[in-house]
Order: C-alpha cells, then structure tokens, then sequence
C-alpha cells in the first residue's frame, strides 16, 4: 500500500504509532503516546513525508516543545526556522 502523503503514520521524533484524531481545516491533529496531541499544517505532512531533513527538524521540536501544555499546530514556517 502507498504512503498518503497527507498524513503520518508514526511519529518523526519517537517512531510511535501515530493516531490521526481531527482534521481542522488543512490541519491535522496527531496523539503519540511519547509527545501527546501535536497538530501539523498539510503543507508541513507533504515536507516531512518527502524529506528526511524536515522529518529531522520536525522530530527535534516534538522533543523540545513536548512539556508545553497547549497543543500545538507546526507549519511549513516552523520546518523552515532555524532550531533554537
Ligand atoms: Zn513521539
């Protein structure tokens, strides 16, 4: 079976098992039992899901931002910023 390239079957920081919850608009919502509920722009899924280098960066804020308490939407913008 191919790949949809509008979503993630696991995740880019942990390699759990992702579960796809709610389409809000062109996002989507993820739940991964290590970094619980992230949201992803469909531009950013099609990126991560067509280059190792943004399945990187990705992962890197998955890891960074997993303690903040409000559930967070990445976009192409955040694939694109420098990590801090
Ligand atoms: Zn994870």
């Amino acid at each position: 079976m191919q790949e949809n390239n509008q979503t993630l079957s696991h995740c880019p920081a942990c390699g759990e098992n992702l579960e796809a919850q709610l389409i809000h608009g062109d996002s989507r919502i993820f739940v991964c039992p290590t970094h619980r509920r992230f949201g992803l722009s469909g531009t950013a899924i099609a990126m991560i899901n067509g280059n190792d280098h943004y399945r990187e960066i990705i992962g890197r804020r998955l890891d960074r931002d997993r303690n903040i308490e409000q559930e967070r939407v990445y976009t192409s913008d955040d694939l694109n910023a420098p990590i801090s």
